[in-house]
């Protein structure tokens, strides 16, 4: 995570800079940035287990101390000190070990203490595995104080070579509105991203706004980080960044009647406003559609071929290609349809999903459109408070699916696969989607309090929608 300042930071040109901002790319690495890149995520790999099992050595020194003390009916504390966990404690003993000058410190066969590879890479990896190995240590003491809510929390796992997505985080070492340095994070140029020790690594895709944005002070990154999934690296930087334009934020053409979202089960969701008229459609599910059944061909392809056969490696490669298509595909269809939602309504009707119950949903195609609808009601709510656009959140049990829209009649009969809404009271036959989406357009919520009125965003934009 970036870090948080607690006045809003000024940019160098006087902007006033408050939205937390991730904008994320796909990289396209040369043979020896990808070297490197392997290099850092291995680590981050080491640095965290590294951190991991001193702590874990200490907790079972101490465990096993205290079982002597009691069996022997003395009291008092173990005799080995407890560790601390704080972010710099971690830094600062994996700094001293790793440069060698700690007691623990490696000897190399030169004759040299530390680690050996050290400065092939940029010391922000070691320095942001500690910080992150500290606060997973963190979140577990707390599961285990009783201080966090949620599932419970284990000790952190150990990350093993193959079995954790290769990432590492970079922080951006430039103070906003100061020269950039060879520590800084930038583009080079509009398709070349400088990282400390990279050099420039070519960037896909429209990178002209988030370039122009940092260049005129209206964008400052925090911090980058790398991640390879599929087999392709991504990079994503998280910043503050100026709120839009006073004319982005209250828009004097927005829909005056509220506009009530459902999640389609074919089309990613169906908006209509309270007088019943479908507002926006945002098909795109033949794409998501066509890109499924590429990524079935492709997992069928791969079950046909041999164990350890260059044709299985090809096929592997072909699947994970597929994979990838389909969550860029998704992105990009939820992206534009929140950011058509938010351009076009002033106020936003959704339902709140339950998403324990989601989770638990075993049919295929249901559980697909929950994910995106729960995507999309994420990115409505940051990208309203950007424009300053009115949420609500119709309660889990409004029966929006079940009521009439003509006469607010309410058939507890309707399952999942009756795709019309029809009604035997007043006749009206309607599209179940459309049906849903007036209801909750013309829902009114019973106390103030079950109004969600501009939540705060978590971290936010994805790609460069
Ligand atoms: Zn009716």
């Amino acid at each position: 995570m970036a870090q948080r300042p607690t006045t809003p930071l000024i940019s160098h040109t006087g902007q006033v800079l408050s939205r937390t901002v991730t904008f994320q790319f796909a990289l396209d690495p040369n043979a020896q940035q990808r070297i490197l890149l392997a290099k850092c995520a291995g680590a981050r790999r080491f640095t965290l287990n590294h951190h991991l099992a001193r702590v874990k050595a200490n907790l079972d020194a101490r465990s096993a101390e205290r079982e002597v003390l009691s069996a022997s009916d003395e009291s008092g504390e173990p005799s080995t000190p407890s560790l601390s966990w704080a972010e710099f404690s971690f830094i600062n003993e994996f700094n001293a070990w790793k440069n060698g000058a700690s007691e623990e410190a490696l000897v190399n066969e030169d004759g040299t203490r530390g680690l050996a590879w050290r400065h092939e890479l940029p010391g922000d990896v070691f320095e942001c595995a500690s910080v992150d190995a500290a606060r997973a240590l963190e979140n577990f003491s707390a599961s285990r104080r009783g201080a966090r809510s949620g599932t419970p929390v284990g000790f952190p796992r150990f990350q093993a070579k193959g079995k954790v997505t290769p990432s590492f985080r970079l922080r951006n070492r430039t103070t906003s509105g100061r020269a950039p340095s060879s520590q800084s994070i930038r583009f080079s140029d509009p398709s070349h991203l400088r990282l400390p020790k990279f050099g420039p690594v070519k960037v896909f895709g429209p990178t002209r706004k988030v370039h122009r944005m940092i260049e005129s002070g209206r964008f400052h990154v925090y911090s980058a980080t790398l991640a390879q999934r599929t087999g392709r690296w991504t990079v994503s930087l998280t910043g503050v960044a100026a709120q839009l334009h006073q004319a982005e934020r209250s828009r004097t053409n927005r829909h005056a009647v509220p506009v009530g979202v459902d999640r389609g089960i074919i089309s990613l969701c169906v908006a209509a406003d309270a007088n019943g008229v479908p507002f926006e459609s945002f098909e795109g599910v033949k794409l998501l559609k066509q890109a499924h059944a590429k990524l079935k061909a492709a997992d069928q392809a791969l079950a046909r071929t041999t164990p350890g056969s260059k044709g299985r490696q090809r096929a592997r490669s072909r699947l994970a290609k597929r994979h990838r298509k389909v969550a860029n595909t998704r992105r990009h269809l939820v992206h534009q349809a929140s950011k058509a939602l938010v351009d076009r309504a002033q106020v936003l009707v959704l339902e709140d999903l339950n998403v324990a119950g989601m989770a638990r949903n075993r049919h295929l195609a249901r559980s697909i459109s929950d994910a995106a609808m729960g995507e999309l009601s994420r990115q409505i709510l940051y990208k309203a408070r950007w424009h300053g656009v009115e949420v609500r959140m119709a309660e889990r049990f409004f029966p929006s699916s079940k009521t009439c829209s003509g006469c607010g009649g309410v058939r507890n009969d309707l399952d999942l696969s009756t795709r019309s809404y029809s009604c035997g009271t007043c006749g009206l036959t309607v599209d179940r989607d459309l049906n849903a989406a007036i209801n909750l357009a013309r829902w009114q919520p019973h106390e103030p309090s079950t109004v969600t009125l501009l939540r705060p965003p978590r971290v936010a934009l994805r790609s460069t929608a």
